[in-house]
């Protein structure tokens, strides 16, 4: 059996990913199915932070184009988040995981605020930890906090998880000529203006030598196959 490659990882999961079939929030099944996914990868003994976005709720960019202004949607992205963060925190659990949410935003009624050391101590003791609220900032991703998390917290890899099996020149689910990328660089998806993570993400991996690996959350066991290094994914590195 291969050995993991990894002790400490950040799994960056998108809003949309835990919207399944459906167009908005929270599809409790697939939910469960993705909590599934992540505990499996427990008996590889590799510590797990999770970055989870909003954008199956909020985002302040599409809030904006409706009146709102930006700053403000994007603090309602953001609590989306958290939200995310909390369903995903009590399907971890229930399906056997410890996991500990914490918000770059105090909340204290709510849930722990972010802070390093204590999610390192949270990670060696096995559990889970969900990095919720971004950044705390407007105008971020959640694709930049995991970047930004992971140097944090001392992981050797980002793993992204998107509904494709890894990087295209193109979106393949529109353009059949899409070219599937096995490895490039930070910079290479930065000129090549990828849009499988903004720019931001990208700088602040490359300058983090932060490698990101981007894999398809829909196969079942997907996570774990990528912790082994095995099954489809494209590594975007230094
Ligand atoms: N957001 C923000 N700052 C951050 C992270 C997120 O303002 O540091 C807001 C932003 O409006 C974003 C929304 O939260 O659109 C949801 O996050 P994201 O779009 O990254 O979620 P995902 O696409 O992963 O579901």
């Amino acid at each position: 059996m291969a050995k993991p490659t990894y002790q400490r990882v950040l799994v960056k999961v998108s809003g949309e990913a835990l919207m399944g079939p459906g167009g908005f929030g929270i599809h409790q099944p697939t939910l469960d199915r993705i909590a599934l996914d992540l505990v499996a990868t427990k008996t590889l003994g590799v510590e797990l932070g999770i970055v989870v976005g909003g954008g199956n709720i909020f985002r302040g960019m599409t809030v904006s184009q409706q009146g709102i202004p930006r700053v403000t949607g994007d603090m309602m992205g953001i609590l989306a988040t958290v939200m995310n963060a909390l369903a995903l925190e009590s399907a971890l659990e229930k399906a056997g995981v410890e996991a500990r949410t914490m918000s770059a935003l105090a909340m204290p009624e709510i849930c722990e605020t972010y802070e390093r050391r204590r999610a390192v101590r949270h990670l060696t003791k096995g559990r889970m930890v969900l990095l919720a609220a971004g950044t705390g900032n407007p105008f971020f991703t959640t694709d930049t906090t995991a970047v930004l998390r992971a140097a944090e917290i001392g992981a050797q890899a980002v793993l992204k998880a998107t509904d494709v099996d890894g990087v295209y020149s193109a979106d393949p689910k529109t353009d059949s000529k899409a070219q599937r990328y096995e490895r490039l660089t930070h910079q290479e998806a930065i000129e090549r203006q990828l849009k499988v993570m903004d720019a931001t993400a990208f700088a602040l991996a490359r300058e983090n030598r932060m490698p990101i690996i981007v894999f398809s959350i829909l196969a079942k066991g997907a996570i774990e196959a990528v912790l082994r290094g095995e099954g489809r994914s494209t590594t975007v590195s230094g």
